[in-house]
């Protein structure tokens, strides 16, 4: 801890500030939404909390159906609108910063990296997956995005995409979701516990095989004009960059990253020894450290503040809505 608040010059030091704080949040938002239910399912009997419409990012396979129907229809999802405010934001954070909402933002991503880097103290490093076995793992999480992406955008006609939107089953999605984690089976418990201990050996184990979200994130962040560079002239080839960097990239031997599995961490930027040599670019010009944090909180203030001004960030359901759905949630 000492060590980190020595380095709070370091972009590092403030990605990682970063990171809890969006963990503190969404943990907040978690337990505020947790007691929101639970006044509908106790039938008031405990008190009321209003509903943090930030729940809804949690909801990403709804938001591309939404998006779709948007796209498609005009027709904007007045139940879930947060949800495609937010799966929207992290599109145009893909495209402008890379897949910096998987290591700035993601909860799953912050606690993953601390999980690893738990693993990493305790065994002395994390260990790599024999090369062949390591890619063909990665094409898991194309397939399963390729699966979602022709369910809804392929499968799915215009027609189903409302009634969809319109159906219980959406309205109280926010719900089955919390329900996941508050009433989770053995089955799921058994699947978490085992991604975990994967995790503890191997870095991001869930983010680098298995995430259809980051996936995505990373082929749009193959356009992003912000990536890491690196100066020949100055850089020693001393390889401290490609060994701290938790993606697995030879970041030494490129003069700019613009691979889809860069989240933006700057972990390589960080470690370089040799000043001016290995920084953050828009394109290739060098730009300082602190411009990378500021670009993503930028896309994320500016994504829901417009969501909020526009009138599409609180849902359209009403307190009687809530009282006559949430009951009869496992039917749906
Ligand atoms: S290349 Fe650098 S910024 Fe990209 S993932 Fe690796 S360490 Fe992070
Ligand atoms: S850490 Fe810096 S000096 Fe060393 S190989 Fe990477 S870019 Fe070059």
């Amino acid at each position: 801890m000492i060590q980190i608040l020595n380095n709070w010059k370091k972009v590092a030091f403030w990605r990682l500030l970063i990171q809890w704080a969006f963990l503190g949040w969404c943990t907040f938002l978690g337990v505020q939404f947790t007691l929101f239910v639970r006044h509908f399912e106790t039938f008031g009997q405990t008190g009321y909390y209003a509903r943090p419409p930030g729940v809804e990012g949690f909801l990403p396979i709804g938001a591309l159906v939404s998006l779709k129907a948007w796209v498609m229809t005009g027709y904007l999802d007045p139940v879930h609108p947060a949800a495609l405010v937010l799966f929207v934001t992290f599109l145009a954070m893909a495209l402008l910063a890379r897949k910096s909402f998987c290591s700035w933002i993601c909860p799953v991503g912050t606690l993953s990296e601390a999980i690893w880097k738990l693993g990493r103290n305790f065994f002395g490093r994390n260990f790599h997956i024999w090369r062949w076995l390591d890619l063909l793992l990665q094409v898991t999480k194309y397939a399963l995005l390729l699966f979602f992406v022709k369910l809804v955008l392929f499968d799915m006609p215009a027609m189903a995409l409302q009634s969809f939107l319109k159906a219980p089953y959406w309205a109280i999605a926010d719900v089955k979701m919390l329900h996941f984690f508050t009433r989770m089976s053995l089955t799921s418990a058994l699947v978490i516990l085992v991604l975990a201990i994967l995790s503890v050996v191997y870095q991001n184990f869930w983010c680098r095989y298995l995430c259809p979200y980051g996936a995505l994130l990373g082929l749009l962040s193959f356009f992003s004009p912000l990536r890491v560079v690196r100066q020949a002239s100055s850089c020693t080839d001393c390889g401290a960059c490609s060994r701290a960097c938790p993606a697995q990239i030879e970041v030494r031997q490129k003069s700019a990253v613009c691979s889809v599995e860069c989240t933006g961490c700057l972990t390589c930027v960080s470690n370089c020894p040799e000043p001016q040599t290995l920084q953050i670019g828009f394109w290739k010009r060098p730009l300082p450290g602190w411009s990378f944090a500021v670009a993503v909180l930028l896309v994320f203030a500016s994504g829901v503040l417009i969501g909020m001004l526009s009138g599409h960030w609180e849902t359209s359901l009403s307190y009687a809505d809530y009282q006559r759905l949430i009951p009869m949630v496992e039917r749906f």
